[in-house]
C-alpha cells in the first residue's frame, strides 16, 4: 500500500514537471501526495465489497408502496477525461416483502460514483445492484448530471445537464408506474 502511495506520488510529480511547472516550489511541493490522496478517495468505490454493503441494507417489511429517495448528491469522474461530473440521483422502487435502507441507498450511489465511471454505466449499476438485493417489482433510477469535462473544455458548453434513467421490471412496463414514478421525482423541493 505504502508502495502504490510512493508510486503515484512520483508519476504526479513528473506530470508536474511534463506541465512545465517546478515541482519544488513551495505551493506545489507536498501537491503528488495531496492528489494521490485525493485520487485514492475519489477512487475508494473500488475497495467496497457491494456484497456486504447490500447485505448489511436490507430489512423484510411488508408495504407495496412506492418508496422514492431522490436529490442524493454525487461526485464522480467520467473515464475520458478523469475530470468530475456530478449531480443528483433520485431512486424509486416498488417494495415486494424487503426496502432497502434509505441511508444504505445513498450509500450505494457513492460505492458506484467513486470509480471512474459513465453516467449511463453508474445509472445502471445503481438499479442492478437495488434489483438484486431486493428484488423489487420493478426499480426507477434517473441522475441528471453536469459534466467539466464538457464544461471547462471540449465544447465548453456550462449549462447542459445530461438525463439518464435506468428502468427496471414494472417501471419499465407499465407506463402507471413510471408515470408516478417521473411525477415524485420531478415534485418541487418541500
Ligand atoms: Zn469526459
Amino acid at each position: 500500500m505504502e508502495d502504490r502511495a510512493e508510486k503515484m506520488e512520483t508519476l504526479l510529480r513528473d506530470i508536474l514537471v511534463e506541465l512545465g511547472e517546478n515541482p519544488d516550489r513551495e505551493g506545489l511541493v507536498r501537491s503528488p501526495k495531496r492528489i494521490a490522496a485525493a485520487l485514492a478517495f475519489l477512487t475508494s468505490g473500488y475497495n467496497v465489497d457491494v456484497d456486504k454493503l447490500v447485505n448489511g441494507a436490507c430489512f423484510t417489511q411488508e408495504t407495496t408502496s412506492m418508496v422514492i429517495l431522490r436529490d442524493i448528491e454525487f461526485y464522480s469522474l467520467c473515464e475520458h477525461h478523469m475530470l468530475p461530473f456530478f449531480g443528483r440521483c433520485h431512486i424509486g422502487y416498488l417494495p415486494s416483502g424487503h426496502i432497502f435502507g434509505v441511508s444504505k441507498l445513498a450509500r450505494l450511489v457513492d460505492v458506484f460514483a467513486r470509480r471512474l465511471q459513465l453516467q449511463e454505466r453508474l445509472t445502471e449499476q445503481i438499479s442492478r445492484a437495488i434489483m438484486d438485493a431486493i428484488q423489487p417489482v420493478g426499480v426507477g433510477v434517473m441522475i441528471e448530471a453536469q459534466h467539466l469535462c464538457m464544461m471547462m473544455r471540449g465544447v465548453e458548453k456550462q449549462h447542459a445537464v445530461m438525463t439518464t434513467s435506468s428502468l427496471l421490471g414494472s417501471f419499465r412496463e407499465n407506463p402507471a408506474t413510471r408515470q408516478e414514478f417521473l411525477a415524485l421525482i420531478n415534485r418541487p423541493q418541500p
